[in-house]
């Protein structure tokens, strides 16, 4: 699958949880900057080994089960300074978009879940590559979507309160 589809499927599931929460009027479980953080982590599998050729993520170290094991490692360390309840949740959320990468990838081609010990490629073309450019702008236009109404809710004023009509003096 194409970057934007690697990004925007674990940001907009966040957000879909996250939604209902807000229209609640509850604090929203992931900051825009939380947001990012998981939109980075989907796309971290490319951004670190960049390629065009399938070949080349057969041969690549970030679609891994290595990779995503030393990810729980990384994410401890640098969610580090959050505050615990925050820390534990932000950290899976970007485990989990990193997952996702390599789950799209398995039914898009396969990835090399097992190397460097293996050369086992686990999945095949389930989706065609016809699909991954409508697929990223299906994304784009979820994920617009979904974050005007996230802007709207959490900017909406307060709701006024519905009081009674005051009697008319006769
Ligand atoms: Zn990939």
């Amino acid at each position: 699958m194409l970057l934007g589809t690697h990004v925007l499927l674990p940001v907009n599931l966040a957000l879909m949880v996250d939604l209902p929460r807000i229209r609640h009027g509850n604090t929203p479980l992931f900051s825009g900057g939380g947001l990012l953080a998981i939109g980075i982590f989907g796309a971290l599998p490319d951004l670190c080994s960049p390629h065009v050729s399938l070949d080349a993520r057969h041969a690549s170290l970030s679609h891994t089960c290595l990779f995503l094991g030393l990810l729980i490692f990384i994410l401890a360390a640098l969610t580090s300074f959050l505050h615990k309840g925050q820390r534990l949740r932000l950290a899976a959320a970007c485990w989990l978009a990193s997952f996702l990468h390599l789950a799209a990838d398995a039914v898009s081609g396969g990835i090399p879940w097992l190397h460097p010990w293996s050369e086992d490629i686990l999945g095949t073309f389930y989706i065609d590559p016809l699909w991954w450019i409508p697929s990223d702008i299906v994304f784009v236009v979820i994920g617009s979507s979904l974050l005007l109404i996230r802007r709207r809710w959490l900017h909406a004023p307060p709701r006024p309160h519905q009081d009674l009509p005051s009697p008319s003096p006769h």
